[in-house]
């Protein structure tokens, strides 16, 4: 029996229905593009978050996590309110309204995800619960489909205005592979990034600060590019190419130039990222990847101190490149290196920031692997 069974069966006095499990991810290019119609390259890490559910006839939602001392939440299965309830069960309760589910379920969690470590231990719990019950309640849909619901989710229920990238990745991701998604119409491509083989592998480095200003400075930059498709009469970022861009400068102001140049020329950075890997040049994508973060630092402005320091001292110490990912003003970057370098560079991160007094910084590796799952 899977161990989640076990501790299912002493919470709720039952055997589980159905245990799923789905990855979190790390994005190796493409950031604070997937609200601009742009592409991304994220793979699924092989951490995951398991689900356990059965029906019950209640119509109570009963649910508990391992990572929240398997305390069991209760929740009316046809009363579900978006924002309401315990902050951590809006996730797997908001994928059940979502998908329209109005029946009674108890739902087991365990999660291996880090959370809050910029891995996606959300979309990872939302997929998780998603898969299970796409199957439990044969709902058939398509993954595009569940990764639209599942963002949903995220959005109206939790109340975070994300994009469509985590979702679909931890659905959809192939082992050894990077899933190049255009997040325009979810169409995907798995592109090679068996790197373990080659000797390499991505460091995370969580630098374990979370700098204020995070959701006001998330939307006032996701404003600016908007106001640049509007100040240009476009229909989308994604519709210019970076020379007509720069060609048009004047039509905009100098904040909402250099904020609309980032997605602009980061879109253009997936592809060019693409092109690298498929052509098997390792040392060509990492220079790229690092164009990426001095983009992230100096025209979308969301890097600090931190991040720039763990970027820096990962390329100084071997790293083939290296950026901020995820929101920014905090969070963690990620750098791709040899895995016989991984110990240097951790220690010099290490002494770098206790120098700088910053934070300890966390660090995992990551390697590429497979999406959501049924396990039973
Ligand atoms: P990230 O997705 O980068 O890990 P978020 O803040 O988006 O960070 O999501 C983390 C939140 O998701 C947690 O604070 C918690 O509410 C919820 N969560 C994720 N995994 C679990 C889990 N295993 N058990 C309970 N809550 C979880
Ligand atoms: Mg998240």
């Amino acid at each position: 029996m899977h161990p989640l069974a076990i501790r299912f069966q002493e919470l709720f006095g039952e055997a589980p229905e159905i245990i799923a499990a789905a990855p979190g991810r790390v994005n190796l290019i493409g950031e604070h593009v997937d609200f601009l119609d742009g592409f991304v390259l994220p793979f699924a890490i092989s951490d995951l978050t398991t689900v356990a559910i059965a029906r019950t006839s209640s119509n109570q939602i009963r649910v508990a996590s391992l990572q929240k001392e398997g305390v069991i939440s209760k929740v009316e299965a046809n009363k579900l309110e978006p924002k309401s309830g315990e902050a951590w069960t809006r996730y797997p309760v908001g994928v059940l309204w979502s998908l329209g589910i109005k029946s009674g379920l108890d739902i087991l969690v365990d999660g291996q995800v880090p959370l809050g470590a910029g891995l996606s231990s959300s979309a990872a719990l939302e997929c998780a619960v998603a898969t299970a019950v796409n199957e439990l309640f044969n709902l058939n849909l398509s993954l595009p489909e569940l990764a639209r619901a599942t963002q949903r989710a995220e959005n109206i229920y939790v109340g975070m205005p994300c994009g469509i990238m985590d979702q679909s990745v931890s659905l959809m991701a192939t082992k050894g592979n990077a899933l190049l998604l255009d997040t325009r119409d979810l169409s995907t491509e798995q592109i090679p990034f068996d790197i373990a083989p080659l000797g390499l592998e991505l460091l995370v480095i969580d630098t374990q600060v979370h700098h204020a200003l995070v959701d006001g400075g998330y939307a006032e930059r996701r404003a600016s590019c908007e106001k640049a498709v509007a100040d240009l009469g476009i229909t989308s970022l994604r519709d210019i190419s970076v020379s007509e861009f720069v060609a048009r400068k004047a039509e905009l102001d100098e904040k909402t130039y250099l904020r609309a140049f980032h997605g602009v020329t980061e879109m253009q950075r997936v592809l060019d990222a693409v092109a690298l890997l498929k052509a098997g040049d390792f040392v060509g994508f990492g220079e790229v990847v690092t164009e990426a973060h001095q983009s992230l630092r100096d025209n979308y402005t969301v890097s600090c101190p931190e991040l720039d320091l763990a970027a820096d001292i990962a390329n100084k110490f071997g790293a083939l490149g290296a950026r901020m990912i995820g929101g920014g003003f905090g969070g963690s970057a990620i750098a791709l290196i040899k895995a016989k370098d991984g110990e240097l560079i951790k220690s010099e991160i290490k002494d770098g920031f206790m120098k700088a007094k910053f934070k300890n910084p966390r660090f995992f590796s990551a390697l590429p692997s497979a999406g959501a799952a049924i396990l039973n």
